[in-house]
């Protein structure tokens, strides 16, 4: 039986050599790919052909990748369990009672079923980490300004970030040496001219003097791992009980573990969906059948053409997002919902810096809960939102994080998160290779 990871199974050939000559890699469908449909798992661009390849896939192609095919999401990334999709659900390959977890489920259950050696995703406020959790595999949601986002359709642009699936924490890092790096066409990744903070006061790009999959070492002796209490609280006791015996395996390695609290993590939630929703309300205003998407039909005037196209087109969620992101940016509601979101975002990014002169990396649990099963998490919203409780803190402060399997809790994958600080991305690779052995 399938289980529908993917919307479009095509094959995209790549250089016929390279680093990835011989992989196979599925490519979420948000995700620009010349010549081939790209539908963001919305009815509302079925019919939708880029005429032009994202830069990512400029670079899998460049180096060697085979790509088999556009995988399944919820639709344009949101959800937590790829069941808004409108090409139906995706079936977690570990036990196919359950979901995959979401948005980017179909590119960690090809990677899961060994449908594809590697995948991407995109992680606006965990969905690259919450799947690879969900299918015990490994996903890392790199730092704002890494990887180009040029040609993924955007949701919630200042929250997200493309990044890699694997079966091992060694080849999401040989992945992610493949498609970070400065490019001309998104300057959040121009270090040169100031691009994300210009960080960097050399002007050269962080990924240009790196080595990810060379940090996959194993090394932990030395490492400080911050346990942020707070994120523990609300887990699955299940999922807590794994994630403590990761810990323990990582100091029998050499590793020094600390409590570290962040206490404006419980403002995280509220913070991230007025944020992501107010960006969504308007970066989804281009689909209106006439500059993107299936039309509506011309009767009546602009405002019926329009209205009618983002009806047919647009799935329940969806227009609930694009409603309330709407509200939170209208005026007379600006200053009481956008404007407290940011200052809660400015005060999750504190937070971070003071825990990182701490410790030099942080654990959560990445999910607080087992995958559910499919059909369960559908009509309670407010329930799926609150499962981002441990991976939207990152997005919230651009930071990187990685999801490595911890075991598993009633036959279903447990996965572990350790953030990093800003472009630590090599500490997190070191310290999940560890986890993993
Ligand atoms: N579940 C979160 C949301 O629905 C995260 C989605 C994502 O990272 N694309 O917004």
């Amino acid at each position: 039986m399938s289980l529908n990871a993917f919307i479009t199974e095509e094959t995209i050939a790549g250089d016929a050599d390279g680093p990835l000559a011989g992989t196979t890699v599925a490519v979420k469908d948000n995700i620009s790919t010349e010549g081939v449909r790209t539908t963001c798992g919305s009815a509302m661009l079925e019919s939708y052909v880029p005429p032009y390849d994202a830069t990512v896939v400029e670079r899998l192609k460049d180096a060697g990748a085979t790509i088999v095919g556009k995988a399944n999401m919820d639709e344009f990334g949101m959800g937590g369990t790829t069941e808004t999709s409108a090409y139906g659900p995706t079936k977690n390959p570990v036990d196919e009672g359950h979901v995959p977890g979401g948005s980017s489920g179909g590119s960690a259950a090809a990677v899961a079923a060994g449908e594809a050696d590697l995948a991407l995703g995109s992680d606006t406020g965990g969905s690259v980490r919450n799947p690879a959790a969900f299918c015990g595999v490994v996903g890392l949601k790199p730092t704002y300004g890494l990887v180009s986002r040029y040609g993924l359709v955007a949701y919630a642009n200042s929250l997200e970030q493309i990044g890699p699936i694997a079966r091992s924490v060694e080849d999401a890092a040989a992945l992610l040496d493949v498609i970070s790096g400065p490019d001309p066409r998104d300057s959040t990744t121009r270090f040169d001219v100031g691009g994300e903070d210009a960080e960097s006061e050399t002007g050269a790009h962080p990924a240009t003097d790196s080595n990810y999959a060379a940090a996959a070492d194993g090394d932990v002796d030395g490492t400080t791992v911050g346990v942020v209490t707070d994120l523990l609280d609300g887990a699955d006791e299940r999922v807590v009980e794994r994630f403590e015996a990761a810990l323990d395996d990582l100091r029998a390695q050499g590793a020094e573990t600390v409590e570290v609290s962040l206490e404006s993590v419980e403002h995280a939630v509220q913070a991230y969906y007025v944020i992501a929703m107010s960006e969504a309300s308007s970066n989804l205003a281009r689909f209106d059948g006439v500059r993107y998407g299936e039309s509506g039909g011309f009767e009546g005037n602009w405002n019926d053409a329009f209205a009618r196209a983002r009806e047919e087109g647009f799935g329940e969620e969806v227009k609930r997002r694009v409603l309330l992101g709407t509200f939170a940016l209208s005026a007379g509601y600006h200053d009481k919902y956008y404007k407290k979101a940011q200052d809660a975002r400015a005060w999750v990014k504190r937070d971070f810096d003071d825990a990182f002169e701490e410790a030099d990396v942080l654990a959560t649990p990445t999910m607080p809960v087992l995958p559910p099963a499919l059909g369960d998490s559908l009509d309670d919203p407010l329930q799926l939102y609150l499962m981002d409780a441990n991976t939207v803190p990152v997005n919230l402060a651009n930071l990187p994080a990685i999801s490595v399997p911890a075991g598993e809790a009633d036959g279903l994958p447990v996965g572990l998160q350790l953030i990093g600080p800003k472009f630590g991305e090599e500490a997190i690779v070191r310290a999940a290779s560890a986890v993993e052995a």
